[in-house]
């Protein structure tokens, strides 16, 4: 009797400590303006995760020191250049490790200097006009459109549970992507690059980048909101 009222009560503390462990999240912000009222709004709705907010250059000082080692997954909506080759070499452990990292919308254009990001996020945002294999690319963006957008591996963790949906919100288009990527969403809207959100393999990470997020409209968006808590949720557990 007594062993089974022991073993209630450890079940039942075990199960108070596991509500209570949310997973910490380190939000990176700076270098594009953004609408922080509806965006925090969609942070907090998420649920399942507390965080930490910081904002570039003093990010990357972070991520190149052991304090980063608290955070269960880095989340990405920094369009950001400035990064010391120290804080580069960071990132590379990190993601030889396998650190969870999900980076949103405007985080495609940063660190137009350094080849590798492009390599780590799976794709670059071209603003400068640039020869790529022989020929000229340059990235556009186009703000409030409707864009179709289609689910292209439905039975991913990331997209689960998600239909092909509409959202208003701004399109890139012109950018290029790695071989390595592995589509999660499309689109067919013209004044945009095919693929919009994808995991891509680097060390031993796997990153996940989600194209949309431009302002209210999607960060209000129930699609978008599903589509950001699975992602997190995906990337905390692909990672532990
Ligand atoms: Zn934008």
């Amino acid at each position: 009797m007594r062993i089974l009222l022991v073993t209630v009560l450890l079940c039942i503390v075990h199960g108070i400590a596991f509500a209570q462990d949310k997973h910490h999240l380190l939000v990176i912000t700076g270098g594009h303006g953004f609408e922080k009222v509806p965006f925090y709004n969609m942070m907090d709705s998420l649920g399942n995760f507390t965080y930490d907010h910081i904002e570039q250059p003093k990010a990357n000082e972070l991520i190149a020191s052991p304090a980063i080692d608290k955070y269960d997954a880095l989340v990405f909506y920094d369009m950001n250049d400035s990064i010391t080759p120290s804080q580069k070499r960071a990132y590379l452990r990190l993601l030889q490790k396998g650190k969870a990292m999900v980076f949103l919308h405007h985080a495609l254009v940063s660190y137009q200097q350094w080849d590798d990001f492009q390599r780590i996020i799976g794709g670059k945002y071209y603003e400068k006009a640039t020869a790529v294999n022989g020929s000229l690319v340059k990235s556009t963006y186009q703000h409030d459109v409707v864009i179709p957008v289609k689910i292209e591996n439905p039975t991913h963790p990331v997209t689960k549970g998600l239909a092909d949906f509409e959202i208003y919100d701004e399109v890139y288009g012109n950018f290029l992507t790695q071989p390595t990527i592995r589509p999660l969403l499309s689109t067919t809207h013209p004044g945009s690059s095919k693929y919009i959100a994808w995991t891509n393999p680097f060390g031993h990470s796997e990153v996940l980048f989600i194209q949309l997020g431009h302002g209210p409209e999607a960060f209000r968006s129930p699609n978008y909101r599903k589509l950001l808590r699975q992602g997190i949720e995906w990337s905390i557990i692909r990672h532990r």
